[in-house]
């Protein structure tokens, strides 16, 4: 079987990073969270007190260290040989994330490591622009989508279970201005990619997200399948 990309994309909450760990679990491939980089560059930028200025954080995000291994437990988050994996999800790096995101030298210097990491298929990728911008040839493209309503009762579920306080109000004000600032910006905003699958996860179990995106991956080797098989009696 041919190694493929999947490339995930979609707003907060959707269900990107759960589905894509599993998907890549089935398939034996890797899942790289691309977010988790964006957020360590901004976790190192607000810990050095970085100027919000291009040149200070595409500096930070070109010098950073960051490995993403899988464990158990879930994917561990590692900067400079340190482990930030609950220190990448705080209140203010998710505060800050999205302005940091925005700057064209940082999303530079991300994209450039994501294309090495992806070099030779086998991966499960998601983000923001991932379809669109990193792998716009990727052979299975998804965009997860779900209701605003949804999505923010999952978030809440999510930092409550990581023992967080915070409010319904806060955890919504914080997905819609995200979403807002992540599809206006002038660079790779979040859109659906040419060619896109788009997935309604509202009323989807991850369980059903995850066979939908196999079904996706199925369909496209055994396309592929064929039209080699084809390509070897031209
Ligand atoms: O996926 P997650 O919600 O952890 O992403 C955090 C933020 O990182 C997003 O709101 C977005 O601003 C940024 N991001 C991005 N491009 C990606 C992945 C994440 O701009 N490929």
């Amino acid at each position: 079987m041919k190694s493929i990309t999947i490339a995930i994309d979609g707003p907060a909450g959707a269900g990107k990073s759960t589905t894509a760990r599993r998907v890549a679990e089935r398939l034996g491939y890797v899942y790289i969270d691309t977010g988790a980089m964006y957020r360590a560059v901004t976790l190192a930028a607000l810990r050095a007190s970085t100027p919000m200025t291009n040149e200070a954080m595409g500096d930070v995000a070109a010098s950073l260290d960051i490995v993403l291994e899988t464990s158990s437990g879930g994917q561990l988050v590692m900067m400079n040989s340190e482990d930030v994996t609950s220190a990448i999800r705080s209140a203010d790096v998710t505060g800050h994330v999205s302005q940091v995101s925005a700057f064209p030298l940082v999303r530079r210097a991300l994209v450039q490591r994501q294309r090495m990491l992806g070099l030779h298929g086998g991966i499960v990728m998601d983000g923001r622009d991932i379809g669109s911008v990193v792998f716009p040839h990727a052979e299975v493209k998804i965009y997860l989508i779900a209701d605003t309503n949804e999505r923010v009762q999952r978030r809440l579920k999510e930092a409550t279970a990581r023992g967080e306080h915070i409010s319904e109000d806060d955890v919504r004000r914080q997905i819609v201005d995200r979403d807002a600032y992540d599809s206006s910006r002038s660079e790779s905003p979040l859109v659906k990619a040419d060619g896109a699958h788009e997935i309604d996860t509202t009323d989807l179990t991850i369980d059903q997200q995850v066979e939908k995106i196999l079904e996706l991956a199925d369909t496209y080797q055994k396309t592929y399948s064929i039209v080699s098989a084809f390509g070897n009696f031209i």
